[in-house]
Formats: C-alpha cells, sequence, structure tokens
C-alpha cells in the first residue's frame, strides 16, 4: 500500500454559531470538572477510567461532527471504525504494559524509596491535591521523554513516535492511535510516579485527567486557550505540536499540562496550517514499520532532515 496523498483541506472555522461558542468557551473546563467529580464520588472503581475516557470520546465526537473547527479534517465509515478497533486494541495493550510495569518496577522502586528515604508523599492531603501533584509530575517526566524523542533519531525511532505524528487529519480519537511501541513510553511516567513514591488511589485521578486532556488536546474543535492555557495543554497548542513544519513540531511537549514548556522555554501559541510528518500521509502498514524505516517525505523526523 503505497503513501496516500490525500489533499487534505486545512481550512479553520472559527466558533460561529451559539453551540460553537459554547462548546470553545465552556467544554474543556466543564469536561475535566465532570471526570474529576465522577472519580472522586468512588475513587476506588477500576471502571471510573474506562467509563470517564468513553464519555469524553463520545462527547469529543459528536461535538466534531457537530461543529469541527476544520470540517477537512473529518474521518467517516471504515476509516472511523479501524482508527476506533485499534484504540481498543492498544489500549489492552497499555493496560498489559502497566501490569508488566508493576511487576517488574514495584520491588525495586519501593527499596530504592526506602534507602534514599523518599517516603515522604503526603497521604494525608486531600486526594484532589495528591491526584493534581501526580499529574503535573508526571507530565514533568514525560515532557523529557516526548522531547527526547523528538531530539535523537534513535529515540523517535525506537518509541515508534513518528507513527502518531503521521496523521494529516486529527480528532479526539488520536489520543490513544500510537505505535504499540509507545506503549512503553507513554504508562512508564505515571508508572514512575506511583512506585517510587507509593502514592496509592490518586494514581487513577491523575490518569483520568490525563486521558481527558489528551483526548481534548487532539480535537478537530474550535476551543479557547487563553486562562486554561497556562498551566493545562488547549487543543490549539497541541494540533501546533503535529504541525508538518519542523521548528513547530518541536514545541510544547506537554500533552495535558503545558506548564513544563512555559518554564523550559519550549512554548510556542500559533495557528498550524497543515498537520502531519510530510506532505504524504503513510499507510497504516508504513505506519507500523516507521521504526525501521521513515517514510521519504518526512519534515519533522530528528536527524532525517537534509
Ligand atoms: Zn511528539
Amino acid at each position: 500500500m503505497q503513501s496516500r496523498n490525500l489533499n487534505v483541506d486545512n481550512q479553520y472555522l472559527q466558533a460561529s454559531t451559539p453551540l460553537a461558542r459554547a462548546v470553545k468557551y465552556l467544554l474543556q473546563p466543564l469536561l475535566m470538572i465532570a471526570v474529576l467529580a465522577f472519580w472522586l464520588a468512588d475513587p476506588g472503581n477500576p471502571a471510573a477510567f474506562p467509563l470517564a475516557i468513553v464519555s469524553v470520546q463520545i462527547v469529543l465526537g459528536l461535538l466534531e461532527r457537530a461543529v469541527p473547527a476544520r470540517p477537512g479534517w473529518l474521518i467517516r465509515g471504515r476509516q472511523m471504525l479501524l482508527h476506533v478497533l485499534l484504540v481498543l486494541l492498544l489500549s489492552v495493550a497499555t493496560v498489559m504494559v502497566a501490569g508488566l510495569y508493576d511487576e517488574l518496577l514495584a520491588d525495586p522502586l519501593s527499596r530504592l524509596r526506602a534507602n534514599l528515604g523518599l517516603d515522604v508523599w503526603p497521604h494525608h492531603w486531600p486526594l484532589l491535591a495528591q491526584m493534581f501533584m501526580v499529574f503535573f509530575l508526571s507530565e514533568f517526566i514525560w515532557y523529557w521523554f516526548h522531547r527526547a524523542e523528538h531530539r535523537w533519531a534513535i529515540v523517535w525511532r525506537l518509541s515508534g513516535h513518528g507513527a502518531h505524528h503521521s496523521f494529516k487529519r486529527l480528532g479526539a480519537l488520536n489520543f490513544g492511535l500510537n505505535h504499540p511501541l509507545e506503549m512503553f513510553v507513554l504508562v512508564l511516567p505515571a508508572a514512575l510516579v506511583e512506585l517510587t513514591f507509593g502514592v496509592g488511589i490518586a494514581v487513577a485521578g491523575a490518569a483520568i485527567l490525563g486521558t481527558t486532556q489528551a483526548s481534548i488536546a487532539h480535537a478537530n474543535l474550535d476551543l479557547n486557550p487563553r486562562g486554561i492555557g497556562w498551566l493545562f495543554t488547549t487543543n490549539t497548542y497541541h494540533i501546533h505540536h503535529h504541525s508538518a513544519v519542523l521548528e513547530e513540531s518541536n514545541t510544547n511537549y506537554g500533552c495535558s499540562a503545558i506548564i513544563w514548556d512555559r518554564v523550559f522555554g519550549t512554548f510556542a501559541d500559533s495557528r498550524t496550517a497543515e498537520a502531519g510528518t510530510g506532505p504524504t500521509e503513510p499507510s497504516l502498514w508504513e505506519k507500523f514499520l516507521m521504526p525501521l524505516r521513515e517514510p521519504a517525505d518526512t519534515a519533522i523526523a530528528p536527524g532525517e532532515r537534509g
């Protein structure tokens, strides 16, 4: 199967209808509050994560169809079905990788905690405060992992991160369209925080907030980045990271929290003309093989530029 020149229509529509304006200013804060309230109602419920994320995806998916920012980015029919199946499959892989890290890292990291006197986690703090600590600490680690993926060709290849960037049309589902190899990177930050500090149940809330945020960050909607965008990633910022232009792609590494980009000087606030790794979108098979072979027209892979 060959790369497809999709001739993607990247035209951006500003919110102009009452629904689109309500979505622009209210959707992100309301979704964040809703998933956290849902989690706090029963913090130990293992069904909270899948229920919250499926609900978030349904809300975002319906709104993308009603008031898309870029109508040319909407996908339908068999391709939509394929993406849903891939995200479900990759979500199972994520759970398995998390279990593997638990198996491999729990003992050594709890010994490290004891030896280095890292038994400092404030378990007596309100659960919400603990949750935000896990969220921002995990995002700090992810920021540097992600920056390394874009800095060094070997890390880019081994993580398969190019596959996530190769989509020319983005939507909320793209949060989960990652190379299977990247699951090992995506799950690691929260696992390190959880197992190093012996956090407990607050990790579940951080996972729900982080995945909700990653879903919103890819959404094909006109969302307001002001105010909320001081701490949290908005889709304006993250879609800029998905730009097909190298200098634009090397910004905004925080997929859920943007604060670390502001602290470490990689923040950019600008509209994005075109997404992807280059002018064409690789086929599914070519995406899968990206750790071995970079598409010929890539413009954003580290070390591949001429
Ligand atoms: Zn990236």
